[in-house]
This record gives C-alpha cells, sequence and structure tokens, in this order.
C-alpha cells in the first residue's frame, strides 16, 4: 500500500486554494512552510533507572493572526513532516472557525502504551524544560492530541509555572476544571463535527436517525457517538473501531454501554453483541453518517470509490488524501472536511484561554451556545465558498482559512 506524506497532502493543498484564491507567488511560499519549528532530543530517566532518549518537536506554522495553537502528540509513529501537516491544518482551522490564532503542533516519539504514569511525567516535565521559552500565552498555546489528555496538561501547566514562576494556567488548554479547565472541552470536538453534520442535514435533507459509523473510538470517536443520539435525535450506530479490533450490529450498539466497555477494558473488541469485522470494512458500509475519527490517510484512492457513506463528518485531522477527495465528490457524497468538523475543540479551548486570562468561567450551557454559534456559522461560509467558487469540500475550506490568513499577512507587510 502506497505511504502518504500529510505534510506534502498540505503543501498540495494550498497550492490548491491558492490557485482558487489567485494568491501571488510569495504569499505561497510564506505559507507552504513553517514559521518557526523546535527539534529536542530528550533524556528521560525511566523506572529501572536508565536514561531513555525521545525525539520531540514543536511547530510554529504561522502567528499573523495570533499566537500559535495546536496538540501534543505522543505517537511511535511521530516525524517531522505529520507535526508540519498538522500545524498547517491548525492554522487553517482557527482561521475558518474565524479565532484571533494561528496554528502549531508539538509531538514526541514514544510508546506511551509502554510507559508507566511516572515516566510519561517525567517524558511531560522534560518536554517542557525544552520548549517553555518558546511557549506562552502570547507565543504558542499548547493543548492535548493522540495519546495525551487533560492529565498530561495539568504536568506540563506545573513545570511552565515552576519554570516561570507565575500563575498563568491559560498556556496550555484541556485542564482539567480544577486547575483552570473550562466546562464543555472534553466533548468539545466531537460537539462542533455533530453540530457541522445537524446543518448539513437541515440543508441538504440528509436523515441523521439512520445508520452512522465510526472510526477510531477514543475522546473524539465516544463522544460523537452520544451526541450524535443528543443532538441529532436519534441514529444507529451500527459500527465502530479502535486500534485493536473493529465491530458491527446491523440493529446498533447501545452507545451509552459501549463507551463504558471501552473505558473498562480499554477497547471496543469482544463487546457483547457485537460481529468482528476487518477494520477497512468498517469505512465501506452502508450508513448516512460516517465519522472518520482516528489518525490520517484512512480515505485513499484504493478505498474511496467503496465507500458508501451519504454524509463524512471528519473528526481526525487529515484522514482523506487529496486522490480519494476528488473521488468522494464525483460521488455525491457529502463531505465535512477536518479544518471545519473538528474545529469545535480549538473552539472551546480559544474560550478557556479567554476564560483564564480574567479568572471568570462560564456555565457549561454559555460554552455550547457560544460553540454552536461559531461552527453554524463557519459550516455555512464554506458551504458558500464551496457554491461561489464551484469547488470541492475540503478546496472551499481551505479557501475560507487560507485567505484568512493570506489577508493577515499582507496587512502585517509579510508578503
Ligand atoms: P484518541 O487517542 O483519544 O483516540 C484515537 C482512537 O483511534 C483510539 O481509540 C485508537 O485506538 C484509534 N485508532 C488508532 N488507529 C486506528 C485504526 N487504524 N483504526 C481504527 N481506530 C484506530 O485521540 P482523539 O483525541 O480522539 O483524536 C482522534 C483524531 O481526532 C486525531 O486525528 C486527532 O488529531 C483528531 N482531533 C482530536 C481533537 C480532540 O479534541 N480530541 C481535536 C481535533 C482533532
Amino acid at each position: 500500500m502506497e505511504t502518504y506524506n500529510s505534510f506534502k497532502i498540505t503543501q498540495q493543498q494550498l497550492r490548491e486554494a491558492a490557485k482558487v484564491l489567485n494568491l501571488d507567488q510569495s504569499t505561497i511560499d510564506l505559507l507552504s512552510w513553517p514559521q518557526k519549528e523546535f527539534k529536542y532530543t530528550l533524556p528521560v530517566k525511566m523506572d529501572d533507572g536508565k536514561i531513555k532518549i525521545f525525539h520531540a518537536y514543536r511547530i510554529q506554522y504561522n502567528h499573523a493572526r495570533g499566537p500559535a495553537k495546536g496538540g501534543i502528540r505522543f505517537h511511535p509513529e511521530e516525524t517531522v513532516d505529520t507535526i508540519r501537516a498538522l500545524a498547517a491544518w491548525m492554522t487553517w482551522k482557527t482561521a475558518v472557525v474565524d479565532l484571533p490564532l494561528g496554528g502549531g503542533k508539538g509531538g514526541i516519539k514514544c510508546n506511551p502504551k509502554e510507559m508507566s504514569k511516572r515516566e510519561l511525567e517525567n517524558l511531560s516535565r522534560e518536554y517542557i524544560r525544552a520548549i517553555a521559552t518558546h511557549i506562552g500565552i502570547d507565543r504558542d498555546i499548547p493543548a492535548p492530541d493522540v495519546y495525551t489528555n487533560p492529565q498530561t496538561m495539568a504536568w506540563m501547566m506545573d513545570e511552565y509555572e515552576t519554570l516561570t514562576n507565575k500563575h498563568q494556567p491559560g498556556v496550555f488548554t484541556d485542564k482539567p476544571e480544577q486547575v483552570g479547565g473550562t466546562e464543555g472541552r472534553r466533548d468539545a470536538t466531537a460537539r462542533g463535527g455533530v453540530i457541522t453534520v445537524r446543518e448539513a442535514c437541515k440543508t441538504y435533507g440528509y436523515d441523521p436517525t439512520k445508520d452512522y459509523a465510526i472510526q477510531g473510538f477514543g475522546n473524539a470517536g465516544q463522544r460523537a457517538a452520544l451526541l450524535h443520539q443528543e443532538i441529532l435525535g436519534g441514529g444507529n450506530l451500527i459500527a465502530v473501531s479502535d486500534s485493536k479490533a473493529a465491530i458491527f450490529n446491523k440493529n446498533g450498539f447501545d452507545a451509552k454501554e459501549l463507551v463504558k466497555y471501552k473505558l473498562t477494558t480499554g477497547s471496543v473488541y469482544n463487546f457483547p453483541g457485537g460481529e468482528s469485522i476487518d477494520h477497512n470494512d468498517l469505512l465501506e458500509l452502508k450508513v448516512e453518517v460516517l465519522y472518520p475519527a482516528a489518525l490520517e490517510n484512512a480515505i485513499t484512492k484504493e478505498n474511496a470509490g467503496k465507500i458508501k457513506a451519504k454524509v463524512i463528518c471528519e473528526l481526525a485531522n487529515g484522514p482523506t488524501t487529496p486522490e480519494a477527495d476528488i473521488i468522494l465528490q464525483e460521488k455525491g457524497i457529502h463531505l465535512i472536511p477536518d479544518i471545519l468538523a473538528s474545529a469545535g475543540g480549538v473552539t472551546v479551548s480559544y474560550f478557556e484561554v479567554v476564560q483564564d486570562s480574567y479568572s471568570y468561567f462560564w456555565s457549561e450551557e454559555q460554552v455550547h451556545q457560544r460553540l454552536d454559534q461559531k461552527l453554524t456559522k463557519a459550516y455555512h461560509s464554506v458551504q458558500e465558498a464551496i457554491n461561489d467558487k464551484k469547488v470541492h469540500p475540503r478546496l472551499g475550506a481551505m479557501v475560507v482559512g487560507v485567505a484568512r490568513v493570506a489577508q493577515a499577512c499582507k496587512l502585517r507587510g509579510w508578503v
């Protein structure tokens, strides 16, 4: 199977948007690369007393619209190019939802599943000691991503505050609520995605009460399973997968029980009533809505032609390759692209920074309502661009995001 370089994909997506927007060459050259990249070699004391070396990155892709913003991933297959790609997508994503932020991303090449809690804490703190001078509420604001969580953020924030001798919780988002986190963050990404599905159903007549499937049953996938039914008033969850297993039940799973089971056992494997299926088959099921919520490059030119979903809501970052985008468009599938569909997380993270900055916190209802306003508006701006420019959905979203970033670069006199 072909291997995909996500960063080359983001560069290609940018060139396509630049062509539609008629951007000049210096703007294209500026936006094709990160503005700042940091690479670290981290020595960490492990439980057996030995020192292990980890390779880590922080990339600030573009800060024309505000401080860089983006998660930190712990993953064994992390490379500088996956981080560059994720940082680029964050830049377009914050612009699509019109937040006063830029885009960034960080990552550490490690296997958290083989590390103890203490080793993960040591690694998190060592990473912050390395990057501390380059982050800050007015420079770069990290958050969790794959295999990192609010606990990771609490350790990182604590290390940062110790180093700077200041209380400044807003430098990290998605923290536990007891240390400056916001209401409504845990389900924000999925909530944002489901809001965009709601708008698609209202506008184009899809029926959310029919079948849906979820690839990747982590934070985003589990919340989508529940919120799909809560916000859209029904729906039959017929298949889910995680890295260990993919399961199917044509009558639908009890989403609450399935989430409970996953949280207790660590996997959806062997969930009672679930028939085991091939991971790839899940993506090709006949469903009304498909949520890719795992990793990059799940939908490629090899399988795009076989996808039968009517709506694809990309909660994962970069789950579809550019060739697959064209195939999905030709098939008339309503794709809600990642930089729109998964923007709920960063939107509520932004709300968290705002609340931390004046130490006054909103109710969960206020967070939900403001998130809904942002995502609904962004969904319709993207639809407008798709219709005006006659482009496929990802290109429509890119056109909205890239235009805003390019404009900020121009106003600053960079290009
Ligand atoms: P997570 O680590 O909680 O969950 C990822 C899930 O995907 C895990 O259950 C894992 O087992 C599963 N998985 C991994 N490889 C798989 C495969 N090949 N097939 C099926 N499942 C597989 O991460 P998350 O926070 O839920 O993030 C998921 C995706 O959503 C990522 O692409 C992430 O960048 C994106 N995203 C997350 C947020 C957020 O707020 N959590 C925000 C925006 C985007």
